[in-house]
């Protein structure tokens, strides 16, 4: 195959709780994944074989975006063409729509669907689990990318129970203009003096049960203890998503992407426009939860 082409879809997290910290660093998490219709657009193009090594060229639309090896899509690339010792060129195309560093995974997002796309490729036979325990060594969050839907993500992200697709419903992103590390709010997270977890288990029972509302209430973060009071923009914007008809509101991930559930899609446009028109958001979207395209 010459040429293929991947959707890779965002995601935002409908409860993140942490745990604990781990002896190693990383933080044990429960979290309930889910996609959005926001995709990037993920090329894979071959362009003829070589006599030693491999060349992997990565072109994106966003220009302050790394193109070598810095770019998740390189690195999962590169892991898989040095395993299967794949002499050749190929050039990976990316367009972003995934707002970046926002806490809707974009990078891993990238990163899952260039490990889809150079399995198919190159026919190797990768199963699901085979890309998945690759995709982990690069990000914690590459294995949930790669299964996609509605999910439960525990230990480091690596251990995922696919649950049924979420309540239907209208979704509201609004990124503000800031940047977050996700890095600077893993470490500067008090895990052990959290007074607030969310109800991860009534959460995973609501969307067994199809219950919207039982699933917009009990929406929580424990990353908003790091993330709001350093950028208060993003409890501005929960309170307006939640002025203007949204069930509930939340920031997803790491932030500083803050995103609202909406039962009426008359509520969901009304919030979206007047996100659009603000000055403090540099991207507004309204999607749902499948894996489609944006379409309202
Ligand atoms: P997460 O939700 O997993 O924490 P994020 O939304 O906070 O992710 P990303 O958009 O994935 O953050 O990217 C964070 C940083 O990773 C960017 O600033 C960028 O320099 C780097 N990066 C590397 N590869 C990519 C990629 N393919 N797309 C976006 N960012 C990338």
């Amino acid at each position: 195959m010459r040429y293929v082409k991947v959707r890779a879809h965002g995601k935002i997290n409908l409860a993140l709780d942490v745990i604990r910290k781990r002896e190693d660093g990383y933080h044990e998490v429960r979290m309930i994944m889910q996609s959005v219709g926001i995709y990037d657009r993920v090329e894979i193009q071959f362009m003829g074989k070589l006599n030693t090594g491999y060349k992997i060229d990565i072109e994106t639309n966003l220009k302050f975006l790394p193109v070598n090896e810095n770019n998740l899509a390189y690195k999962a690339a590169a892991l898989l063409m040095e395993e299967f010792n794949l002499k050749c060129h190929i050039v990976i195309r990316i367009k972003k729509m995934i707002p970046v560093a926002a806490g809707m995974a974009g990078g891993s997002s990238d990163c899952a669907a260039v490990l889809k796309g150079i399995n198919k490729m190159f026919g190797l036979g990768l199963s699901e689990e085979d890309l998945k325990s690759r995709g982990v060594s690069l990000g914690a969050d590459i294995p949930y990318c790669i299964m996609g839907g509605t999910a439960l993500s525990e230990g480091i992200g690596e251990i995922l129970t696919p649950l049924p697709p979420m309540p239907e419903c209208y979704i509201v992103l609004a990124k503000p203009y800031i940047n977050v590390s996700t890095r600077f709010v893993y470490t500067n997270l008090r895990a052990d003096e959290l007074t607030y977890h969310p109800d991860v288990d009534g959460m995973i029972a609501a969307i067994n049960n199809n219950d919207f509302y039982g699933m917009a209430k009990r929406l929580g973060n424990v990353l908003e203890t790091v993330t709001e009071k350093e950028y208060p923009i993003i409890n501005d914007i929960k309170e307006n998503m939640i002025k203007m008809g949204a069930v509930n509101s939340i920031m997803s991930g790491s932030g500083p992407t803050v995103f609202g559930l909406f039962d009426d899609v008359e509520r969901a446009k009304y919030a979206y426009e007047n996100l659009k028109a603000s000055d403090y958001c540099r991207q507004v979207y309204i999607t749902d939860g499948g894996n489609g395209d944006e379409r309202y």
